[in-house]
Formats: C-alpha cells, structure tokens, sequence
C-alpha cells in the first residue's frame, strides 16, 4: 500500500534556497537584493510595471510603438547568419486578423525546443519594417490563464547582477499563494472603517495586479501600513515621554535679556524665536524632545548655550555631547566663552583627560558644583553621575534627534530635557513624519555678513584648470578640502578610494606639496583621526583628502575650497552639508564639484546645488527624485520605505490621527499582537523599551 506523503506547505521563513529553482549561487544573488526568505521574496515589491496589458490583432501593429500580441505559431525555425555566425530563431505567428508577423530571436537556439509550430504564444516589443513588420527579440509566453511577462501589467523589480525581473517574476509568482500566511497586522477595525484591502490580497495585487485600479488600491494599503506602524511607535514614545517628570527650568526674562546683552552680536530672528521655544519647554514639568536644525554655520552653539545658562542660573546642570574629541574640545572653548562672564564653569571630558582630572571633575558633578559639562559622547555614555541634570544636549551625531536617550545617571527620578541639534537638512513634512514624537525648531537664517560659496560643476576638461586654481589658493596660505565617494561596495570605509586619490594628488598633480596632503578615512584609528585633523586645523596641513563616512565638522576658517570628487554619487542634500565646511572665513570661497556623469538626471541634479543655496530645498528635490534612502543617515535607523512617500501630508496626518485613535481605545496595545510585532523595527529609533 502507498504511504501517504505529507508535503508541508513552505513557511515563509524558510529560505529561498527551499524553493525549486534556486541554486546556493542564485540565492547569493538574491542576498544581495536583501532577499533571505520566502516572506523577503514576497515583500520585494516591484519598482514599477511594463503595461502589456492591451493585446494588439497584428493587423494594427505599427512600427516603433510597444505592442502585445496574440497569435499562433505557424512556422518556426532556426539556423546561423551567414556573417557574424549568429544564431537566430526566426517564427511566423498569425491571428483571428488575417494578417501575420515576422518575430526573430537572436542568440536563443533553444527556443525552437520549447516554441512548437501550433503553439499559442504572447509576444511583446517593438516591430521594424524590414521588409514587412518584424518583431526583433520580444518578450514571449505561451497563452495560459496566468500570464507572467506579457498580456498583462508586468511587474518589474530592481535587479542585480545575474538577476532579471524575468527570472524573479516566475519565482515571485510561484509564492503569491502563500500571501496568505502573513499576518494581517492592521487593527479589523480600522481595516473595515476605511476599506483598505487585506494584506495578503495587496501583496498578491501588487506583484500581479488584476487592473490599474486594484493595483492603486494594493499601493494605498501598504503605503498606509508602513506609515502607520511609524506613527503608531512615535505615538507610543510621545506618551512614554509625557508620563515622566522633568526638572522645571522657570523662565525668567531678566536672565535672557542679560545673557543677550553680553554676546558680542545681534541674534539673527531665527535664533530668538528657537531659544524661546527651548526655554518654554524647559519651564513645563515635562520632558522636552525638541531638533534644532540648521544650516552649519546658523549659530545653533549660541542658542543651546542660551539653555544652559537658563538652567545654571535656576541651579541646575546641563550636559553638551559631541561626537568627536576636536568638536568637544571646540565647543567646551566656545561655550566657557560665553558663559564665562557669568562666572559659570564649563567641564571638559574626553577620552585624554587624565585620570587626576578626571576624578575631581567628577565628584563636582556628583556634588552639583560643577554646572556645564561638555564632552564626547562615547565617555558620557559611560555614565557620568549628575546631582541635577536638567538639560542634555546633543551635537551632530544621533540624525534623527531621537532614540538612545542618554544613559546619564542622577541622584533624582527626573528626566531631563533633551535637545539633539543638526544640520542635516531635514524637510518640514518629513520631520513631521518621522519624529511624531519631537519637536523641531529651525534655524532658517544664516547670521549676517557671511558670504555664499561659489558653485561650479567642473567637466572632465576642465579639471586641470581646476588643479591650477586649487594651486594658486595653497600658494596663497588657503587649505582645501578633498572629499572621495566610496566607488566598490566592499570598499566599505573608503579607504581605497581616498588613498588611491591621495596618491594621484601626490604623485600626480602636487608633487611639490605632497608632504602637506593628509588623508582620513574610516579606517583611521580615532586617535590618528584626530592628529591628522589637528595637522590640518594648525594649517601644517594644507590639503585633506577624507571619505564621506568621517565627520569633518570642524571649523577651519582659513579653509577655502570644498572639492568634490564623483559628485553625483552623493545626495544633494550631503554636498550641501560639505559646501558648509568652507566659507567660515573673511575670504571668498569655493565648492568644486566634480563628475563623470553624463546622463542628464545626474547633472541635472547636481545643477540645484549650483543654483540652490538652501540645505532643505535642495534635501526636498533629492527626495522627490531619489527617495528618501539617499538623504544622509537616514537608512541606518528606520526601516526601508517601500510604498510610503514621506511626503504625501494627507497620509501622515491619515495614519497619525489613526494612531492616536487606536492608542486611545488600547494604549498598551494588549488587543494587537501583530501590530506589536512590527513595531520592532522601531524599538531603537523611539527608544520605546
Ligand atoms: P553651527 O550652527 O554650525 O553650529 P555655530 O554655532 O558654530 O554654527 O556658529 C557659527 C559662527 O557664527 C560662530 O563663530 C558664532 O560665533 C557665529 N554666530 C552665531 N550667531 C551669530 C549671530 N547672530 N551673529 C553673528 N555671528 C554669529
Ligand atoms: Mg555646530
């Protein structure tokens, strides 16, 4: 008697290699698309569609216009060209229209095994005349009732190498049935009230749409789930914040009007009207979650400065954090200047303090005396004990302004207010979506008297004059900075590409000032970063050639060229943030950028960062033509958006005021486990544990 077999259906965590088709070679390729399970597979959603929708009798096919057909195979045959010994398969294909079409196929002799004279096939190109209507290499299926490549709208996906949209289509399809494992994590409710069609079914629709309108509303679904898990997460935090107590900084306006009166200039309005919206929050029992973003040079070290003397004035302490030792160093000089005059004390703590500094300093602060500490933020994560901390603040390195709050201690229960400040330029309406839970001020004015950097985009030819003016700048005691793209993926820290640039420039182009070019790169020690940095900051150094991965926030007045190499390969929004690292002096500066990009796209884009002087206008243009991966940093935090356009002001508030509603009926979300699960990915950037 036969044993009955049990095959299992595939769970959609195992990995693609369980399927029939896919080799342990394939399964790398698709690795590299960020495809590991069946469930990867069936989330990799198509970039966009090919509409072959429309069958054409071949009577009305017309040259040069894209064209399904239906039609059989009358004839079919294969040989070589004569000259090029070519192989080329050549059908007949007729139809209910009376006419017929030449269709040949270069190169793929074994389409004559799997085409059959009789056969029913779609094609789908582009016919010539030549000689009558020929259709060179179209996409073809056989007729069946579940069309993959033709007669239908045909999904196309992002490729690699070795990796075609028509090799996945197949494989995607093959899964669709097993949609109907994934967890249909939206709220029934909700699900209901605004009709959004199941997940399973707009996962099925959006591989393989039915039509253009179900694919709109498959689209719609999954943009409002993503969007919604975010706002759910940011609501979730926004209420975590608002339960605890905070250190109550009165406002006192004697205090702010002594501290404006002692700077030695004017604040710019933007200035005044952020500082008041900090010292307002610090006032409120509740802890502030607040971005203060602007443009590098907008004078953001002034406005926190405010906020620490506010709170050192009402007895409280205040922290400064930055990301590297020369920035700390910088800002602890910048802020004892400031608050100096109060007879305010500023700390200093990095990783070279010594030891009997170090305990001192320490036990002041456990004891309250000492009132603003400035440091690197790896050492007072460490944990640094406050008597009564009211105000952390945050210089440049967590992006997002949110997430790893700092695991300062204090000997109270209160948390204090948290201020991140940046210059990535983040769009008002992408700010509003990401940081549901933060508050932004912005610095949109730059102080008086600063003079813009001139823009160029350099063509290849012009290279050398370029050279020749970098030249004259050295020989005119002005520094320079290099910045290189990372070219090879594996070339992760960029040290090939900037060393091999260095070389170049050594050898190559300045051989007289070769021991006065300095390289930085991700592989550099922090130690080594930091001595090539002061090298450079003394003018020992005249040019620096760094990656993008290492921060060079650092104020070099006396720098006046920003040159870019392989400017297209960096977002406008981070060629913004480079140009700001030149112009900070009394001379005229410049920002070179440099390409070999020819396509029009490329140089029509790095065209906006000529014309465009605005750190947000330029981040909004890159997001509406590149998406929103490419805006500096902000891929290492959240998760990918695949459907969701960040700017779309209807879908936020949709999904923020859906948030609001569901956490209202169940705050700890007890009735949604699904929902739960994929919050996950938002753990870290909300701190929500
Ligand atoms: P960033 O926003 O890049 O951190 P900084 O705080 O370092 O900018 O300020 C850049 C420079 O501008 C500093 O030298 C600072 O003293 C100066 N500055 C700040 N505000 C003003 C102002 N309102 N008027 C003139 N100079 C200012
Ligand atoms: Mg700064």
């Amino acid at each position: 008697m036969p044993r009955l077999q049990v095959v299992r259906d595939p769970s959609l965590d195992d990995p693609v290699a369980t399927l029939p088709g896919v080799s342990d070679k394939t399964e790398a390729k698709l690795g590299r698309l960020g495809i590991a399970t069946i469930r990867d597979l069936l989330l990799f959603f198509p970039r966009r569609y090919e509409d072959f929708s429309t069958i054409t009798p071949i009577a009305f096919v017309r040259p040069g216009v894209k064209t399904t057909v239906r039609g059989r195979i009358y004839e079919i045959g294969a040989h070589q060209t004569k000259y090029k010994r070519m192989a080329l398969t050549e059908a007949v294909l007729g139809d209910d229209s009376g006419t017929t079409l030449r269709v040949v196929w270069f190169n793929q002799p074994w389409l004559v095994k799997s085409l059959q004279k009789g056969d029913e096939i779609f094609v789908a190109g582009e016919a010539d005349l030549n000689g009558g209507l020929v259709m060179k290499n179209p996409d073809h299926e056989k007729v069946s009732l579940r069309p993959t490549n033709v007669a239908r709208l045909v999904p196309v996906y992002r490729e690699t190498e070795g990796l075609t949209s028509k090799w996945l289509r197949p494989k995607i399809q093959a899964v669709l049935r097993l949609a109907d494992q994934l967890d249909e994590f939206l709220p029934s409710e909700l699900l209901t009230r605004r009709e959004l069609m199941g997940r399973a079914e707009a996962v099925r629709q959006v591989h393989y749409p039915a039509s253009a309108a179900r694919l709109d509303r498959a689209k719609e679904r999954l943009a409002f789930e993503e969007m919604f898990v975010l706002q759910v997460a940011a609501q979730m935090a926004k209420r975590a914040r608002q339960v605890r107590s905070a250190p109550v900084v009165p406002f006192d306006e004697p205090t702010a009007r002594g501290f404006v009166a002692a700077l030695p200039f004017k604040l710019t309005n933007a200035q005044r009207v952020a500082a008041w919206q900090i010292l307002q929050d610090l006032a409120r029992p509740m802890p502030m979650n607040r971005l203060l973003e602007g443009d590098v040079g907008s004078g953001k070290t002034v406005v926190a400065a405010m906020a620490m003397h506010h709170a050192a004035h009402a007895g409280f302490q205040s922290v400064l954090l930055a990301p590297t030792e020369i920035l700390a160093r910088q800002h602890a000089d910048v802020i004892q200047s400031i608050l100096g005059p109060f007879q305010i004390d500023v700390g200093l703590l990095v990783g070279s303090t010594p030891a009997a500094a170090r305990r001192p300093m320490l036990a002041s602060l456990a004891e309250g005396q000492l009132p603003v500490l400035v440091g690197t933020h790896a050492l007072i994560e460490e944990g640094v004990q406050f008597k009564d901390l009211a105000l952390s603040v945050v210089d440049e390195q967590h992006r997002f302004g949110v997430g790893q709050r700092l695991a300062v201690r204090q000997k109270t229960e209160r948390t204090p207010h948290f201020l991140s400040m940046t210059a990535t330029p983040i769009p008002r309406t992408l700010g509003l979506t990401l940081f549901g839970d933060l508050d932004i001020s912005i610095l949109d004015e730059m102080p008086p008297g600063r003079r813009p950097v001139k823009t160029g985009l350099v063509p290849p030819e012009k290279r050398a004059d370029a050279y020749t003016f970098i030249r004259k700048q050295v020989e005119a005691g002005r520094q320079v900075f290099v910045i290189c793209p990372l070219i090879q993926e594996s070339d992760k820290l960029g040290v090939r590409s900037a060393t091999q640039e260095l070389e170049k420039l050594q050898r190559d182009v300045f051989p007289e000032l070769a021991s006065r070019i300095a390289l930085l790169h991700g592989r550099l020690k922090s130690a080594e970063k930091e001595s090539v940095m002061a090298a450079f900051k003394r003018g020992d150094v005249a040019i620096l050639v760094s990656t993008s991965v290492v921060e060079v926030g650092i104020d070099i007045p006396n720098a006046t060229v920003m040159m870019i190499e392989g400017a297209d390969r960096f977002g406008l929004a981070q060629l913004h943030q480079f140009r700001g690292r030149v112009g900070r002096g009394s001379e005229e500066s410049w920002c070179l950028l440099f390409t070999d990009a020819e396509d029009p796209q490329s140089l029509k884009r790095l065209q906006a960062v000529v014309t465009n002087k605005s750190g947000f206008d330029l981040a909004e243009i890159d997001l509406n033509l590149r998406g929103w991966g490419d805006l500096a940093g902000y891929r290492q935090h959240g998760k990918d958006f695949k459907m969701a356009n960040l700017l779309d002001v209807a879908l936020i508030s949709d999904a923020q005021s859906e948030a609001v509603r569901l956490l209202e009926r169940d705050p700890t979300l007890a009735g949604e486990l699904g929902l739960r699960l994929q919050l996950s990915a938002y753990r870290q950037v909300f701190a929500l544990d």
